[in-house]
């Protein structure tokens, strides 16, 4: 039988820096396939003497040679790994949880709307859907908040992006009227393009970011009159084995990394401190 806490190795193939202390690694396993998984599911990540964390996949689910991960400098482990170049290897173990509710973003529009690093999963989800039209012929709308120019992620995008997605860009703080890539960026809170946009209808909305910005977007979501069972939020928590034994990661009954991270509104909304 496997051992469940087995890491494979994994080589740093590229390192590209997205904002001062956020950075995009380029991961190809060493000894095995990138394994199979899902956008919006996590892996552990491990670096010897520093312990493991948990991250998103960032990459398109369709790439076979290689995935990337998106990894702000907060503590230990994501500060050596900061430090780590191009050649150097580090240790995975995953796919783990179940990701974003595929079949119902394929069914139906999808709102997307994302705060700060909360962005980085959905990265997958849009690059899996940017590289297969066919299998995500509905329509996607990204709501992005960030505190400020310098803090958006993945701008290379999204030119890309923007040919199958209906994008928007909102910063706490900046000047009026500025474009990011083509992209016009609001003043103010992500809840300020409820009002200033056409919310995409017939829609589910999936949710990353701050805990304090989901209260709030739960109840801008609820205003536009989406059902609890269509509202997802991701959960983030401090994760420890990944399988669901540690309960480091519990939420009422469910455990992040193994129910989640992804959980229905309708689910989790009785659960005292659950957001
Ligand atoms: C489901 C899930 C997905 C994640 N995906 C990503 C991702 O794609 N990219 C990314 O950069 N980060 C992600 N994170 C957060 C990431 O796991 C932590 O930042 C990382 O574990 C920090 O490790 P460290 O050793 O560098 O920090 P430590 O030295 O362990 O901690 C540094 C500081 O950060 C706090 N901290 C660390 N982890 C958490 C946490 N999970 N919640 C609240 N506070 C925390 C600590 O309390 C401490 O104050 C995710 C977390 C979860 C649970």
């Amino acid at each position: 039988m496997k051992n469940q806490y087995q890491t494979e190795e994994a080589k740093i193939t590229k390192i590209t820096v997205d904002t001062p202390d956020v950075k995009l690694f380029r991961l190809e396993m060493v000894n095995s396939d990138v394994p199979e998984f899902y956008p919006g599911q996590i892996l552990e990540i491990s670096l010897p003497g520093y312990g493991e964390a948990p991250v998103a996949y960032c990459s398109s689910a369709s790439e076979r040679k290689y995935f990337e991960i998106c990894v702000r400098e907060i503590g230990l482990l994501t500060k050596r790994l900061h430090e780590l170049k191009i050649g150097d290897t580090i240790g995975v173990r995953g796919p783990y949880g179940y990701g974003f509710p595929t079949d119902e973003i394929k069914k139906r529009n999808t709102l997307i709307i994302a705060g700060g690093i909360g962005m980085i999963p959905f990265r997958s989800l849009l690059e899996t859907a940017c590289d297969n039209p066919d299998n995500y012929p509905k329509d996607i709308q990204v709501f992005y908040g960030s505190k400020n120019k310098e803090g958006l992620l993945f701008e290379s995008d999204y030119d890309k992006w923007c040919k199958k997605i209906d994008m928007h860009l909102t910063l706490d703080e900046g000047k009026e009227g500025e474009k990011v890539e083509g992209v016009y960026c609001d003043i103010g809170l992500i809840t300020k393009l409820f009002d200033k946009t056409e919310v995409i209808k017939d829609a589910i909305a999936i949710v990353c970011g701050p805990p304090v910005m989901c209260k709030f977007v739960i109840n801008e979501l609820k205003k536009h009159n989406f059902a609890d069972e269509d509202i997802y939020l991701s959960l983030e928590r401090r994760m420890e084995c990944g399988v669901g034994q540690c309960e480091h990661c519990a939420v009422g009954s469910y455990f992040v990394c193994k129910d989640g991270p992804i959980f229905s509104w309708d689910k989790i909304k009785g659960i005292e401190g659950a957001i």
